[in-house]
């Protein structure tokens, strides 16, 4: 009987799966032990990977599908953390909740991808760390969309926007302002 695998995003392809423009990789090690579950045209499909909730994270992925972006705060010493986990990172206690933030931040730190790794997604794309302004020191993993990728900067406020991805949502921002008009 066939394995299943689920997909993930890869930046660098194997030799088992040839082109280097395929979008997908068995996440399992079985890609040369056999796996059957995922034939090779439909592995190199152009596809954005969804979420995968589990049930720390799921309420995470429930608001975004919602169009609400939240965070943990913890009820012992007060202190918000993402990404979600299951105690708090500071106190270590179990007292945490999700409370919904306004989805406004600057960019903290970023990077642009000027060479396209995966069709899915073409370059140029930024990856960046973005600080919620309304929790200070609370930073995201993230892209930032529809926004001109010369015009992103440290510094520049964004708001964050929701990306379809299957049945569920992915949280992206967007820029706010910008010195070539409303990126919006
Ligand atoms: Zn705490």
């Amino acid at each position: 009987m066939a394995r299943r695998c689920r997909l993930i995003p890869v930046v660098e392809m194997p030799v088992a799966l040839g082109s280097r423009e395929s979008a997908t990789l068995h996440s399992c090690a079985s890609v040369t032990a056999g796996c059957t579950s995922i034939p090779p045209e439909v592995a190199r499909v152009a596809v954005k990977p969804s979420p995968e909730p589990d049930s720390v994270s799921l309420p995470y992925w429930q608001a975004a599908r919602a169009g609400q972006l939240v965070v943990q705060r913890c009820g012992h010493c007060g202190c918000s953390q993402f990404p979600p986990d299951l105690l708090c990172r500071r106190c270590q206690s179990d007292n945490v909740d999700f409370e919904a933030v306004s989805g406004a931040g600057h960019v903290f730190s970023f990077g642009i991808y000027t060479r396209t790794f995966d069709p899915a997604f073409p370059a140029p794309y930024v990856l960046a760390l973005v600080e919620l302004a309304d929790r200070p020191g609370v930073r995201l993993m993230t892209n930032i969309v529809a926004t001109p990728a010369e015009l992103v900067r440290v510094g520049l406020s964004v708001e964050v926007c929701f990306e379809d991805r299957g049945e569920w949502a992915l949280p992206q921002f967007r820029a706010v302002e910008s010195a070539g008009g409303d990126p919006r």
